[in-house]
């Protein structure tokens, strides 16, 4: 398309009326139908919480539920669908009675070990995504199961039920797909990677780190929590410009077409993930050597957990990251509840006053802040800010650390 026709095709919609939200689009369900869905999440994590409770003190004007495909989680938005507390929109999406848009989503394991995700628009949609898996699944309650397909037989599935694909945590080396299955996807996938257009950079990776790939410059990137608990709702988010809420306008924001695109990703910096670093479970040691690491330095070992950065290293086409005109900033930022000083009393208190986390870790006054809960807590959430915090790497499972000096008052 030239600037012209693109200018044209701009036109035609209203780019007046964008606005800008916040968007978590992988969190869990723990439990639905008071039975089991996630087994390794909070069984307190639920649908009508999330939506009614965890969004709005977070400050998510939309949530991606990854596990609709689940039969209880479907039931469970049918019933809200019933009861009014939801409202299935015309152009796709369910828009709750506070004004979160809930997007449903599959997060399912391919036959070649990855996780996938595909956004679907509707009702009738996630009951055609589940008439299809139903005989390639054991179990259809449950979260994120095995699924006896390939990854082109999903995200030509996917197209067919106007769904949005997307790699899930493509760089851990836990079913992410760069991770686990290859180094170039081109080489796997030929030309069907030209259905490839979204991607979940996962806790352990950032902008900087996936813009190193060549064949993933036209993606666009989401930085969200996969989480498994309330408490970690929106520890990743994405910042959306878009029109009115609906699942049309997601597609096309993250199409990156007709003024809608992804402003920013917000995350928690890539040395806090818990593969960030390559590990090594005879010494159970998280490896600091110059990356890559392949063999323990310690122990000679070669079984050891390969890190995001690690991994990153060795599959990379350039040395330091390359970002293409459009690709949006990538700011790091941590839960408060992670930050050092800042327990469940001071929580509740910054809560009480000021109106949702977002608010608090983008925009309030630190002077405000200061004046509820003191000035050391406003001189962390500054270095927050500015990126300035001190961390010590993750690996192998384990969560990286704020460090609790890394404040400079
Ligand atoms: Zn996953
Ligand atoms: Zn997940």
């Amino acid at each position: 398309m030239n600037t012209i026709e693109r200018l044209n095709n701009e036109l035609e919609y209203d780019t007046k009326s964008l606005t800008s939200l916040f968007a978590d689009l992988h969190i869990h369900i723990g439990s639905a139908k008071g039975k089991a869905v996630k087994i390794t999440a909070s069984r307190q994590l639920q649908l009508r919480t999330i939506i009614y409770h965890d969004a709005p003190r977070k400050g998510l004007d939309m949530v991606g539920i990854v596990d609709s495909g689940s039969t209880l989680v479907s039931a469970e938005i049918e019933e809200m669908l019933a009861d009014g507390d939801l409202v299935e929109l015309e152009k796709g999406g369910f828009i709750a009675r506070n004004g979160v848009l809930l997007i449903s989503a599959c997060e399912v394991e391919s036959r070649e070990g990855v996780h996938i995700i595909s956004y679907l628009p509707t009702m009738q949609r996630i009951r055609d995504w589940q008439a299809y898996i139903k005989s390639r699944v054991h179990n259809t309650r449950l979260s994120t199961q095995k699924v006896d397909a390939s990854i082109l037989d999903l995200i030509m599935l996917s197209s067919q039920l106007d769904g949005i694909f997307c790699f899930a945590h493509a760089f851990t080396p836990h079913k992410g797909v760069y991770g686990m299955w290859t180094d170039k996807l081109a080489s796997k996938l030929g030309e069907d990677i030209r259905h490839i257009k979204v991607l979940e950079l996962g806790l352990s990776a950032d902008t900087d780190m996936a813009d190193m790939l060549e064949e993933t410059r036209g993606c666009t990137f989401l930085s969200n929590s996969d989480a498994h608990s309330s408490p970690n709702v929106g520890r990743e988010y994405n910042l959306l410009r878009m029109g009115e809420k609906n699942f049309q306008e997601l597609r096309l924001c993250l199409a990156n077409k007709n003024g809608r695109r992804v402003l920013a990703n917000y995350g928690m910096h890539p040395s806090l993930g818990k593969y960030h670093r390559s590990f090594c479970p005879g010494c159970d040691k998280i490896i600091t050597d110059e990356p890559p690491i392949s063999l323990c330095p310690l122990c000679g070992n070669s079984k050891i957990v390969m890190g995001v950065f690690d991994r990153i290293v060795v599959i990379r086409d350039y040395d330091s990251p390359r970002h293409p005109n459009e690709r949006p900033p990538y700011y790091y930022r941590i839960p408060l509840k992670d930050l050092p000083g800042i327990g469940p009393k001071t929580y509740n208190k910054l809560l009480g006053v000021f109106p949702n986390e977002i608010e608090l870790i983008e925009k309030i006054l630190l002077e405000d802040i200061s004046m509820v809960a003191g000035g050391t807590i406003a001189a962390t959430i500054r270095d927050m800010r500015l990126g300035r915090l001190g961390i010590s790497a993750g690996g192998g499972g384990k969560y990286g650390k704020v460090k609790k000096d890394s404040s400079n008052q």
